[in-house]
């Protein structure tokens, strides 16, 4: 391409993006859906975190599913004064034989979630695979819906799970879908500390 067509294409690319950019006036928080069968949306959310941490912004962590404890987001995270972390969960679904259990588990999860979510205080909420509640019927979709609405204005939400409900999508504002292509599992590779945990 020549010089004189780049730069016209260029010209035009950012009168475009000007454009939109001067159509989003609106400041408030988001609530952003992490869902598909690939791997990256617990880290993208954990990513998405240390951004509004480095602003220094207040976050909170519920992860619904108990996978491995001492992962490395939480041995970094749980010492950040602005960082509150909760593993609710027991386990992981399928490796539990206590339904009840894992109800009792995801209510309690919830009623902090609900009262997260009318602090002004809190800047970020992070609900790490929360979709399985909807998808296992430990939890109500609608409740969470209500509060998800009602919350303050400018408080960020994330929440990630490889399926997600319906009646959350409808309401959220931005969704991203992380395909899985390939995964070194497939492959034959073990979870590594630093990739998976
Ligand atoms: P990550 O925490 O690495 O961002 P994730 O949140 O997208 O992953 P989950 O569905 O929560 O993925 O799965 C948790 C664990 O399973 C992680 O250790 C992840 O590496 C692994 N994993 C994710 N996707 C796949 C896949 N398609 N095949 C095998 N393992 C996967
Ligand atoms: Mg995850």
């Amino acid at each position: 391409m020549s010089d004189t067509k780049h730069k016209d294409r260029m010209a035009s690319k950012k009168a475009v993006m000007d454009r939109k950019i001067a159509n989003a006036t609106e400041e408030r928080g988001v609530l952003i859906l992490l869902k598909g069968n690939g791997k990256g949306k617990s880290s993208s959310a954990f990513g998405t975190m240390l951004r509004s941490l480095g602003h220094g912004k207040k976050c909170v962590v519920i992860q619904f599913i108990k996978g491995r404890t001492e992962t490395g987001e939480y041995k970094f995270f749980k010492d950040s004064p602005l960082v509150d972390w909760h593993i609710m969960g027991h386990g992981f679904t399928w490796e539990t034989q206590d339904k009840e259990q894992d109800i009792a588990a995801a209510k309690k999860a919830w009623a902090l979630a609900e009262k997260l979510l009318q602090d002004e205080t809190i800047d970020m909420l992070v609900f790490d695979e929360m979709s399985y509640m909807f998808k296992y019927k430990y939890l109500e979709v609608q409740p969470v819906v209500e509060a998800l609405q009602n919350r303050p204005k400018n408080q960020n939400v994330i929440i990630t799970g490889r399926t997600m409900a319906l009646e959350l999508q409808a309401i959220a504002d931005t969704i991203s879908i992380v395909q899985d292509e390939r995964h070194a599992f497939r492959l034959g590779v073990k979870a590594q500390q630093g990739i998976e945990f």
